[in-house]
């Protein structure tokens, strides 16, 4: 079996996609899996890994919501006890069909994508943070050495190499660009724990958001990414980076 990746990890919406995946692939190794949706009763998918894997608790987040998180927070911190968690992943996230004119943006599916994909990762971080910091003090034998926030990012949030190809998403592009910011900022504040943040790129894969057409199978895409993480170097920390560990600049 391969080495224990991390002792307990959160993952947000991993009840399909990119999320589902990480579950597939991690569940044996980790201690305790918190596998976070917005409605466990009709996740069938995870709710059959469970039955299957008995450290994969599925836990009700919406990441919209701060007191669901709240309360989804409390109910992982009552299993973790004083082992706290030691990997976050912030990986729900939305998206609305191309949007790729100025006068096809509306202000319902902005203040709705921005919900998920702009504001959900902080308060998350928020309300996990003390069990973070929890299990940075316990050392364990895991192959990320330090307790690490990920948050699923996207090539199409650098504004520096933006160009007019990749533009087709204003609401979904502009919603991912700040996670770079907070990426930055919340690995600057708590770099003194001894905690890692950093925002991934999982690449463009085959998923209900990615569509058929996208270059990478899930299992690719997850598979890059756990080496990458896995193999994550101090001067990435508060970075983006894609699927292969190279650098994306903001
Ligand atoms: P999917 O659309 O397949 O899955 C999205 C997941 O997010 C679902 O589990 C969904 O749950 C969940 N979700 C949506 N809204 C909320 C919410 N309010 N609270 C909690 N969970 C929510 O997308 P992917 O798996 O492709 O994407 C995963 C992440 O990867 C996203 O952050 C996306 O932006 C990013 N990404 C994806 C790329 C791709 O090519 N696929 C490329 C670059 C980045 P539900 O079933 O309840 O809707």
């Amino acid at each position: 079996m391969s080495q224990k990746f991390a002792k307990n990890l959160l993952i947000t919406g991993a009840n399909r996609g990119i999320g589902l995946e990480f579950v597939k692939k991690l569940a044996s190794r980790v201690d305790i899996l918190f596998a976070g949706c917005r409605k466990p009763s009709e996740a069938k998918e995870l709710n059959a890994l469970k039955d299957v894997h008995n450290n994969i608790h599925v836990v009700e987040i919406d990441v919209t919501c701060e007191k669901n998180i709240q309360a989804c927070i409390e109910e992982v911190s009552k299993v973790c006890g004083e082992a706290g968690l030691s990997c976050l992943i912030n990986n729900a996230g939305a998206n609305k069909k191309p949007d790729n004119k100025v006068t096809e943006l509306s202000l319902d599916d902005l203040k709705r994508i921005f919900s998920v994909n702009t504001f959900g990762p902080p308060i998350v971080c928020k309300h996990s943070l003390s069990l973070l910091q929890q299990a940075a003090k316990t050392h364990s034998d895991q192959i990320i050495t330090k307790p690490l926030i990920v948050n699923i990012g996207t090539g199409l949030s650098s504004v520096s190499r933006m160009n007019r190809d990749m533009s087709c998403y204003y609401s979904y592009n502009m919603s991912k660009s700040p996670l770079n910011m907070f990426t930055k900022m919340l690995s600057l504040e708590i770099e003194e724990d001894g905690i890692d943040v950093i925002a991934i790129h999982p690449g463009w894969v085959q998923t209900d958001m990615g569509g058929s057409n996208a270059t990478l199978t899930v299992q690719q895409s997850i598979d890059m990414m756990l080496e990458t993480l896995s193999n994550l170097r101090q001067e990435q920390n508060g970075t983006l980076i894609n699927f292969k560990g190279e650098t994306i600049p903001y």
